[in-house]
């Protein structure tokens, strides 16, 4: 349920009526818009029509049931797009932010050239997994802890903030520790136990969807991580599973506007899972941009060759810069803050 507030409604009101609402049994979620101040009551429908009790309280303008099962990543409650902001990258509400990084982090040396270097040709965020999911048990897993390090040392030098994926509840303080921004991947994208224990974490989420998942389900799970309390989720399409096998999945680009319409959260492209291809991942960014996505994640390497991961999608610094140079002219046509 969305309770309504009338303009210029004091703090000392809302907390009042937060508290009210939280009496009932439900969650509040204030949300303070540019045009209006709302508070989004979320709990067991079963229980939504004791809230009309609140009708009678002079600050409150209306009660509006919310109708999407997604409740705070609706554009319901939100009609503002959320610009999620973290350390001089934004996403969302026409900034179009660019994460770039390898795959995985592999040695000091890789991942700290790639961030100083990904950086100078215009990237504002670094990616590096050092915790993997993999299909094949016996593949690289990642260094875990080791490449969390070598990633805030990748930091450090560059300035760039950091996106990593964590894949166990258990490892989420360990992650968060050292990430600016958690990454849950497309294979754990309904794993709830994980996506409780991010948004109860606080920091930033990348949320990929997954490779069979709905765009329904995908926004269900990003409820999984607001209804804990995180504001900041960042929704990612990285290809979806069908029957055409010329690319790794399928890239469903369809899915901008589509959450565009239905959510105020940002949605960025990674076209490097998507297709599995290097030669494809330019054009598919120019088409992210041009469709209206709030940025991009793509996989660079120095040296693409010898990646323990992925190096066939993955760009050489050399081509990212080349990229950004065609990004950065695209959006002065587009009016995307880079
Ligand atoms: C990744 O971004 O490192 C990754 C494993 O991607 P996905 O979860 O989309 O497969
Ligand atoms: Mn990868």
């Amino acid at each position: 349920m969305i309770i309504v507030l009338k303009k210029g409604c004091k703090k000392r009101t809302v907390e009042s009526i937060i508290k009210k609402v939280e009496e009932l049994g439900f969650k509040a979620h204030a949300i303070f818009g540019v045009e209006r101040t709302v508070i989004g009551a979320v709990g067991d429908d079963r229980d939504k029509h004791l809230l009309y009790a609140l009708e009678a309280i002079p600050c409150v303008e209306k009660l509006v049931p919310i109708l999407q099962p997604y409740k705070l990543a609706s554009k319901e409650i939100r009609r503002e797009p959320t610009i999620v902001k973290v350390d001089g990258a934004s996403f969302g509400g026409g900034h179009f932010g660019v994460i770039a990084g390898p795959c995985s982090v592999e040695t000091e040396k890789q991942i700290v050239e790639t961030a100083i270097r990904v950086k100078k040709a215009g990237a504002r965020m670094l990616r590096g997994g050092a915790f993997k999911p993999r299909t094949s048990p016996y593949a690289f897993q990642g260094l875990e802890e080791e490449g969390l390090k070598l990633l805030a040392r990748a930091r450090e030098e560059s300035g760039l903030p950091f996106v990593t994926e964590v894949i166990n509840p258990e490892d989420v303080e360990l992650v968060g520790e050292y990430a600016d921004v958690l990454q849950i991947g497309a294979r754990n994208v309904q794993n709830f136990s994980l996506l409780r224990r991010v948004g109860k974490f606080g920091k930033p989420i990348v949320l990929k969807r997954g490779m069979s998942t709905t765009i329904q389900e995908f926004l269900m799970s990003a409820e999984y991580v607001l209804s804990e309390g995180c504001k900041d989720v960042i929704l990612c399409e990285r290809g979806i599973r069908t029957f055409e096998n010329a690319t790794r999945n399928t890239l469903d680009i369809s899915a901008v506007p589509v959450i565009h319409e239905r959510s105020h959260l940002p949605i960025i492209i990674d076209p490097s899972h998507a297709t599995g291809a290097r030669n494809y991942v330019p054009p598919l960014c120019f088409a992210a941009m041009a469709c209206g996505a709030d940025g991009i994640m793509v996989e660079v390497h120095p040296d693409p060759q010898k990646a323990l991961c992925d190096g066939p999608q993955s760009l050489t610094i050399e081509d990212f810069a080349v990229l950004m140079t065609h990004l950065r002219k695209l959006s002065k046509f587009n009016g995307k803050k880079l």
